[in-house]
């Protein structure tokens, strides 16, 4: 279904929208493959850096690692994907972003209303006391400086605030994300194939709560059959269409 019929149908429903995101919307943006850096992490994957284990054995090569990718990140941009949810959130119609991306280019985007899954890879937070802080920052993010302690603890290291293969997701965002997914009536799938638990299970309790999924995917994903309308192409061209169209319609 093209994009003006789909817009047509959203628009009967006084549309409340929850956006469930993933890595595609991120692609856009500007963010050149990890793997480009001199080559130095390519003998090592994520499942085996992303670890409580890998942190506790070796903190400095997870933290080079981590600077590595922040650098990466300080060069990259939200692209007009992420501006269009920022659009549909202060238009009003819109409850919230829940997205698996920890690359932090919503909230840059100007959008409010975010639940991080798998947490944050711009701040840094003490293994021990509620000690947070901004870690996108050039200084920090240089090669070969020394590990960073807590400064309010002093002893403990500060970690990436992200969500490690092995550790359990923060409850309280989980409970965010399922309520905007029953407040609302239609929920964008946007750049994720959406197989990847739990968030894999917003989807089923959108159907149950009677709302409408709208995927916007390059191509057919495994959600697709699963959702009311899809929409293929580049999400950062698709999304801006769709959002302008909507705001006209019932703006
Ligand atoms: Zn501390």
């Amino acid at each position: 279904m093209n994009i003006t019929s789909v817009v047509e149908e959203v628009a009967k429903l006084n549309p409340t929208i929850v956006s469930v995101v993933g890595a595609g919307v991120s692609k856009a943006s500007g963010m050149p493959t990890f793997r480009g850096e001199d080559g130095l992490w390519n003998n090592y994957r994520a499942e085996e850096l992303a670890t409580p284990h890998a942190f506790s054995r070796d903190p400095k090569l997870v933290w080079a690692w981590y600077r590595a990718r922040m650098r990466i990140l300080l060069e990259s941009e939200p692209n007009p994907a992420h501006y269009s949810l920022t659009e549909l959130e202060e238009e009003n119609i819109a409850l919230g972003i829940i997205t698996q991306n920890v690359d932090g280019l919503h909230e840059l985007a100007g959008s409010k209303n975010i639940v991080e899954i798998h947490g944050r890879i711009r701040y840094a937070r003490c293994v021990s006391c509620n000690y947070i802080e901004r870690w996108d920052d050039e200084k920090k993010a240089q090669k070969g400086i020394e590990l960073p302690y807590c400064p309010e603890c002093e002893t403990n290291l500060l970690r990436p605030d992200v969500v490690w293969f092995g550790e359990p997701l923060d409850s309280q965002r989980w409970q965010k994300a399922t309520e905007w997914t029953t407040q609302s009536n239609v929920m964008l799938v946007i750049g994720t194939s959406g197989v990847v638990a739990p968030v894999s299970t917003l989807p089923i309790y959108a159907k149950q709560n009677n709302s409408i999924i709208i995927e916007f995917n390059i191509e057919a994903t495994p959600i697709s059959s699963y959702c009311d309308y899809s929409i293929f192409g580049p999400c950062e061209e698709t999304l801006p269409d769709f959002t302008k169209k909507l705001l006209n319609k019932i703006g």
